[in-house]
């Protein structure tokens, strides 16, 4: 499902600083993390010097629950075993180009292996894998504008379904724990702004004035994993909020602003250490 995109001149302006002419979610979160770490990444386009094997497993994790809902759509819903969804986890594990792996303390390959099995049957166990209605779009990609003074996002819809009381988007998240209120907060707005993104799409769908519903499911990586299915608001405060931050990132983008911003959380997992020891502006 392709939405109706206008000439936006921002677009060129986004090409020739990191070749693609618009923002993705993952860009923008990069350069709010380190705006250094995303210039490096999205401009520089430096080989990684690692890859996270944190990154890859989340990757993997939402590679596998992909599988299981085109498994659904094709009308295959028994061919949805842990089997089967580990056999996609393992494929998307495979195609790791990002250089060699940096594992957690205490972990491995093996046993992210099993720790996916036991998330990936709770998920099979939990309602909340058998969305009750018709699915519609699954990794649906949308390209839409915010505003000619900024680049086209680009997005991905991990999962669209309609049930008979509502249009429901759904976001699939892995976490080291389960989400408090607190990190809902802060992740409502890629999900409100994704519904805004999406209105096309929805508003096909809803014209008999069934509501919209945004949700995150949460897969814990806890010993014994949980499964979270949590509710956002859809809140127009929250999606001017949210369009104000990207507006202040791109500018700060096209200005070159850049510059290393250290944290132990975010360096521990920095693929770029090398090149940000030589740097200097
Ligand atoms: S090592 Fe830290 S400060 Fe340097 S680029 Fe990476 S995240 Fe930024």
């Amino acid at each position: 499902m392709r939405l109706p995109v206008l000439d936006n001149p921002a677009n060129a302006v986004s090409a020739a600083i990191t070749g693609r002419d618009y923002l993705s979610h993952s860009q923008i979160t990069t350069f709010q993390m380190c705006p250094l770490r995303w210039w490096f990444h999205y401009v520089a386009q430096l080989p990684r010097e690692h890859l996270s094997a944190g990154l890859l497993f989340g990757q993997a994790i939402h590679a596998a629950i992909e599988a299981h809902h085109q498994f659904l759509l094709a009308g295959d819903a028994e061919m949805s075993t842990v089997e089967n969804l580990l056999r996609a986890y393992d494929e998307a594990w495979a195609l790791n180009t990002g250089g060699p792996l940096v594992y957690g303390k205490n972990e491995d390959a093996a046993n992210l292996r099993d720790k996916a099995m036991g998330m990936l049957s709770a998920f099979l166990d939990d309602e909340v894998s058998r969305p009750a209605g018709e699915i519609v779009a699954i990794e649906e990609e949308m390209r839409s504008t915010i505003g000619v003074d900024i680049p086209d996002l680009l997005a991905r819809l991990d999962l669209l379904y309609l049930s008979d009381d509502a249009v429901v988007i759904r976001d699939f998240k892995t976490s080291r724990g389960l989400w408090d209120e607190k990190k809902v907060a802060e992740a409502a707005g890629q999900l409100i702004l994704y519904a805004a993104m999406a209105r096309p799409i929805t508003e096909a769908l809803t014209d008999d004035g069934i509501p919209l519903r945004l949700e995150f499911v949460v897969l814990t990586k806890t010993k014994v994993p949980r499964i979270q299915t949590l509710t956002v608001e859809m809140n127009v405060d929250a999606l001017a909020r949210t369009k104000a931050v990207i507006r202040q990132v791109w500018r700060a983008m096209a200005r070159g602003h850049v510059y290393p911003n250290p944290s132990p959380m975010h360096c521990a997992s920095c693929p770029f250490t090398r090149a940000c020891r030589q740097w200097s502006a």
